[in-house]
């Protein structure tokens, strides 16, 4: 049975002020104090670009502009953005500059330092080590880099993060097998999972198994993108040839109501992202995201960025995308937060005391915008 808690009416017992509560927009600041997880950010697409511009010149690298404003149009995509690949093409000026032992470091830090400032408290890190090497890194280096800059982050703020590792679709699956291995040799030392990334469509995960195989087998969790840029049949392979535990996206997963039932039957998060999503046309429109149907049918669904900087925006902005045009109210959106940590790829005795704490801060959490309503009353 699908459920629905949003408030209505007859259900307010103190019409006065559960009415407010109930359709009262909350704040960005609001959104912001909430206690966060981001499962799904693409380090190489979450720079800041006054950084992008600095890396530029202290490496000697031509960028196609050397001014911020001038950058913009480049690394971040807009309403004009016309597909997945359209979307991908900014990745090409980050990486330019990510390609030394330091860039990697201050970067991480950086996207951890973004992050923690809105109250993300626990952040997962994903980027493909294979597309650092441009000056000759050794794979484990850049590795080595991107944990340095987290544990910078996390000893300066209260913020835990992960790294997960992505093979990429359109890259051969030898360099994926390469990249699980990697993944198994920093087991336990901050990567916490194997990803599959890149364009979807003509190049299906299960050219990719192999690799996942290895990693499974070493206990391992696994997420995959799959149905953004294309069909269900790529969820399934992502499940069920590939092991994943997590779906990246998964948005076309409302085509195959089966499927759907067996994601939401084994409790298989989805992380959403959904500006992400209508940038990239997964979707048409924010208001046909169907991250409001997969929640009312009761699917584990998380909120994420994507790319903060490409897609030019915050968990907290996700959470008040889909507080104002999807109609998540104050008591979903809690919810929705607890699946984000209950979805994090931690031990479980860490997840458990995380979960407690994050609990104990949403029941006690007030908004401050909806008080001040409330005292206008
Ligand atoms: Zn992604």
């Amino acid at each position: 049975m699908p459920r629905d808690r949003r408030i209505v009416p007859e259900m307010a017992g103190h019409l006065g002020v559960r009415l407010v509560f109930a359709m009262a927009k909350l704040s960005i600041q609001d959104l912001q104090r909430l206690p966060k997880t981001d499962l799904h950010v693409h380090l190489d697409g979450s720079l800041r670009i006054p950084t992008i511009l600095e890396l530029a010149e202290l490496q000697q690298v031509k960028l196609p502009a050397d001014s911020v404003e001038g950058l913009r149009p480049f690394v971040e995509v807009g309403e004009d953005c016309k597909s997945l690949v359209d979307y991908l093409r900014a990745f090409d000026v980050t990486l330019s500059v990510m390609q030394t032992y330091d860039s990697l470091v201050r970067t991480a830090f950086e996207l951890a330092e973004d992050s923690a400032l809105e109250n993300v408290r626990y952040l997962e890190v994903r980027y493909s080590p294979i597309l650092h090497q441009q000056n000759g890194m050794t794979l484990h280096a850049i590795v080595q880099a991107v944990l340095e800059g987290l544990r910078q982050a996390e000893r300066k703020y209260n913020i835990k993060t992960g790294v997960i590792l992505c093979g990429m679709r359109h890259i051969s699956p030898d360099i994926s097998q390469r990249l699980a291995d990697l993944t198994v040799a920093f087991k336990n030392k901050g990567v916490v999972g194997f990803d599959l990334a890149g364009a979807e469509e003509n190049f299906p995960a299960k050219r990719h198994k192999d690799a996942f195989g290895r990693v499974l087998q070493n206990n391992i969790n696994c997420t995959l993108h799959a149905g953004e840029a294309y069909g269900p049949e790529s969820i399934h392979q992502a499940i069920h040839l590939c092991g994943a535990h997590r779906i990246g996206h998964g948005v076309r997963l409302i085509e195959d109501g089966d499927l759907l039932n067996y994601v939401n039957d084994h409790r298989i998060p989805l992380e959403c992202c959904p500006s992400s999503n209508v940038q990239t046309k997964a979707v048409k429109k924010m208001a046909d995201h169907p991250i409001r149907l997969f929640y009312d049918m009761g699917l584990r669904v998380t909120v994420n960025t994507d790319n903060r900087m490409v897609t030019n925006t915050t968990v907290s902005r996700e959470f008040q995308v889909i507080h104002e045009e999807l109609g998540f109210n104050l008591e979903e959106i809690k919810e929705v937060i607890i699946m984000g940590f209950k979805s994090a790829f931690l031990p479980y005795a860490l997840k458990r005391a995380l979960l407690a704490e994050v609990v104990h801060e949403l029941k006690a959490f007030k908004p401050h915008s909806l008080e001040s309503k409330r005292e206008q009353l």
